[in-house]
């Protein structure tokens, strides 16, 4: 049987996307946070707004403020950001103006200054302003009583920054998702044990804080839970607890099919399996399930150990789904931005998974996107996906492509806020 054959009756990764989207349900506990702790967060209430934006009519530009048209204006005061002028202006009267500063009663518009010349307190100009040039309208950005944020918006800094322009100190956010976090093999050493007392075939545990790391963007707090033998007894322990005290676990390592592959078992006895083995290239043993506790249940991921298919199912399912059980709406949760690329190299290919290589792509000299990709692409090779800034991303059913191939390639786009 070839290759293509073994993996026709895969799930692929749409469907398995689609699947963990629809069957999971967003958690809806709310609390509420400061706007200095809100970024990243995602908004439960609305938030409405209790002014104008800008509040008064003011000025864009460093200038004067004119009242009608004229050929020349008798400067009377001054308008400065903080300092309004007092008075109203009359036809073929003016005022100095800052940006920002509000624009004195009567006038209706603003001569930038650089157009202006002053003689005394004559002003004339090298060109007329035209009615309302230069002049920022009260409510223009946003009315009194409409909503700043829509619900189920991750807050970004932008939403920040018109959250406090609005005067807006706190704001009621879903809660953060609680993860247990846990390796799986004999094999793996926590960093910190020194080189020289690792035996023959052992490794870091490298899965663990990079998976912390990339779960602390989404900020779900994590109960690390460290690192299990391949021991159903001792993985099974491992799952009571976590289904207990967590949102969903998040394992790697002992989920394939080889002899001390236990995940599959244990989770199989303790719960169920939504799914297991993806049409995904690297990470095909990727499982999902259902771990039920006291309060319901929890999700399970389980994610293959191989240090580069951890990370790249964690991107192209996980989050997706964490997204979704975090509140996140539909709205909010597109799929990550695709670019066609040119390639600068040839990528050997069979057809049967999708292929998420690991690449670097940038704007040639020509202005046009151009990609390679980043060294060997081994599961196993780290050092090629920290050079990498973007998946290049070959459809399933995709074989070899040539250099000069126009190819789909996924930015990583601060891919997790
Ligand atoms: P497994 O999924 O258990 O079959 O492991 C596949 C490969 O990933 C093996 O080479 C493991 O040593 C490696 N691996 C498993 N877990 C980790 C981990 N937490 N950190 C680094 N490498 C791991
Ligand atoms: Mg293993």
């Amino acid at each position: 049987m070839s290759d293509a054959c073994a993996e026709n009756g895969l799930r692929s990764v749409e469907a398995a996307k689609q699947m963990l989207i629809d069957s999971i349900d967003p958690i809806t506990a709310t609390e509420i946070v400061p706007l200095s702790q809100a970024c990243g967060r995602v908004l439960a209430e609305p938030v409405l707004s209790a002014l104008d934006l800008p509040p008064c009519d003011n000025s864009a530009m460093d200038g004067y403020a004119l009242c009608g048209e004229s050929d020349s204006y008798t400067l009377i005061g001054k308008s400065l950001a903080g300092h309004p002028f007092s008075g109203t202006l009359e036809p073929g009267q003016a005022t100095r103006i800052t940006t920002g500063a509000a624009v004195p009663g009567g006038a209706d518009r603003v001569q930038m200054q650089e157009n202006c010349t002053l003689d005394g307190d004559q002003l004339t100009m090298s060109r007329p302003a035209r009615p309302g040039e230069n002049i920022r309208r009260r409510g223009e950005d946003v009315h009194t009583g409409q909503s700043l944020v829509p619900v189920g918006s991750k807050i970004k800094v932008p939403h920040i920054a018109l959250l406090a322009a609005a005067g807006v100190v706190e704001v009621t956010v879903l809660r953060k998702l609680k993860a247990a976090l846990l390796s799986i093999g004999d094999e793996l050493k926590p960093i910190g044990t020194p080189a020289s007392e690792l035996g023959d075939g052992d490794v870091y545990d490298s899965n663990r804080i990079a998976l912390q790391a990339a779960l602390e963007q989404l900020d779900v707090e994590i109960l690390d839970l460290g690192c299990y033998p391949d021991q159903p007894e001792s993985i099974r322990e491992a799952f009571i607890h976590a289904r207990n005290n967590a949102d969903f676990v998040l394992t790697s390592g002992g989920v394939s099919v080889g002899e001390a592959d236990y995940t599959k078992t244990v989770l199989q006895e303790l719960g169920e399996i939504g799914f297991w083995k993806l049409a995904i290239k690297p990470g095909k043993p990727f499982a999902f399930g259902r771990l039920p506790n006291a309060n319901g249940e929890t999700l399970f991921f389980g994610l293959p150990g191989n240090p580069v298919s951890a990370i790249v199912t964690l991107y192209q399912l996980v989050v997706p789904a964490l997204e979704k059980l975090r509140g996140t709406s539909e709205q909010y949760r597109q799929p990550p931005l695709q670019v066609r690329a040119r390639l600068l190299n040839n990528i050997r290919k069979n057809p049967g998974r999708t292929d998420y290589q690991r690449g670097f792509t940038y704007r040639d000299g020509d202005g046009i996107q151009v990609v390679k990709t980043t060294g060997i692409q081994g599961s196993h090779i780290l050092s090629g996906f920290a050079e990498a800034n973007c998946f290049v991303v070959l459809p399933r059913e995709g074989s070899d492509c040539d250099t000069g191939d126009w190819v789909t390639v996924e930015p990583f786009l601060a891919p997790l806020k």
